[in-house]
């Protein structure tokens, strides 16, 4: 049976990763009625599936997964109402806004839009059919299936060094395939490539995930 909720506040933030958290509690704890909308079943977003962050001003180490759900207490604890729904589409309707999500209407008079992004796929061969059978998005949520292992982190950036570097600590040799020098932080580089499980594959991308049932390698191909 479909749920059908509708609200009505003064705040609805759609969008329940770091953005949206921080705009939810800011919106609360300045007294206004606040809604928040997570179309996944937990929320967090990207945020959560981060061991370490880096850059965010904290006392001490801190994880992603803390962050959110530190975020997510201090928001209950103001009033945040919390809702799992997908808004589908934003109109205006009575003198609000009106956020519409399957069988659920919310009213709010101020709508803050914090849906993020995506994390980008490779559009590969192999690469849905095998998702979760040894392909992976986040190493610190599925990492350690594959300890002892041998992996590959795909790509160049930011994300794909804090990557290899979490699956490094457990893994028995860790391919950083890269099209170009890394573009990541000189600190994240240099901590790379003083690993000695940690292997650099450039000029090459990838062309195909291999395996039936599991993954079972990548074919690359080298780019210019
Ligand atoms: C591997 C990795 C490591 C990272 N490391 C760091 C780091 O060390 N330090 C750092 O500062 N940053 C880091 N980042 C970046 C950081 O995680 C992101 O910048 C941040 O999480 C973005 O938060 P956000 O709330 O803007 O978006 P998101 O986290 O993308 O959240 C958006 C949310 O909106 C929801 N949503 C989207 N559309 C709708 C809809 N129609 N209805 C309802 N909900 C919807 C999504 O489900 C999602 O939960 C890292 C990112 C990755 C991938």
């Amino acid at each position: 049976m479909v749920s059908r909720r509708h609200g009505r506040y003064e705040v609805l933030v759609i969008g329940g990763g770091v953005t949206g958290l921080t705009a939810a509690h800011h919106a609360a704890r300045s007294g206004l009625s606040t809604a928040l909308i997570e179309g996944e079943p937990l929320f967090g977003g990207q945020i959560a599936t981060v061991e370490q962050l880096d850059g965010y001003p904290a006392v001490g180490a801190l994880s992603g997964v803390d962050l959110a759900v530190d975020l997510v207490e201090r928001c209950r604890s103001l009033g945040v109402a919390f809702h799992q729904a997908a808004i589908e589409s934003l109109t205006v309707g009575g003198g609000s806004l009106v956020g519409l999500a399957a069988g659920e209407r919310h009213r709010a008079r101020a709508v803050v839009v914090a849906s993020g992004a995506r994390l980008k796929r490779l559009g590969v061969p192999g690469e849905d059919t095998l998702l979760g059978k040894g392909v992976s998005q986040c190493a610190w949520c599925d990492g350690h299936l594959y300890r002892g292992e041998d992996v590959a982190v795909i790509g160049g950036g930011d994300a794909a060094a804090q990557e290899a570097l979490v699956l490094a600590g457990f893994c028995r040799r860790v391919y950083v395939v890269a099209r170009s020098p890394l573009r990541a932080k000189p600190d994240y580089v240099n901590r790379l490539t003083r690993l000695d499980n940690v292997e650099f594959v450039w000029s090459s991308e990838v062309d195909e995930v291999l395996g039936s049932g599991a993954v079972e390698g990548v074919r690359l191909r080298g780019v210019r």
